[in-house]
């Protein structure tokens, strides 16, 4: 889950691909009762520009599966998201900062992981909940 920044521009490759499996830790998923199921599946391109700085189109795509937090019933969500991010060699507030050498991406997919997952998991849209009526 790197780009060896240093080592693909002395190859003068400054722009390419990349792409991997990535193993998500357990509480990178937010709603109650649900997991990721398997590997997230990031995929992204790479661009070095003359200042060092990196600019990364990263997409991550995994499924959310587990109880609909609605009704209990089993549930899941595929997910694709793709952002497009910024590695700085000097820190700022709104970029990723790398040291100018390698850049581990595992923050940065953490993050579009967090920021992919809905708030609650249904097991259909417009799902309302447990079916009090009781026919
Ligand atoms: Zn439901």
């Amino acid at each position: 889950m790197e780009i060896e920044v240093r080592k693909l521009c002395a190859l003068k490759k400054y722009e390419g691909d990349f792409s991997f499996d990535y193993e998500p830790p357990a509480d990178l998923c937010l709603i109650p009762l649900c997991n990721i199921e398997g590997k997230v599946k990031v995929t992204g391109t790479y661009e070095i520009y003359e200042d060092d700085s990196v600019g990364v189109t990263l997409t991550v795509t995994y499924k959310i599966v587990g109880q609909c937090s609605y009704c209990l019933n089993p549930a899941e969500k595929a997910i694709t998201y793709t952002t497009e991010i910024l590695y700085v060699t000097e820190k700022d507030d709104e970029n990723y900062y790398y040291d100018g050498i390698y850049i581990n991406l595992k923050t940065a997919v953490d993050d579009a992981i967090l920021i992919s997952q809905p708030n609650v998991l249904l097991c259909k849209d417009g799902c309302t909940g447990i079916d009090v009526s009781n026919k």
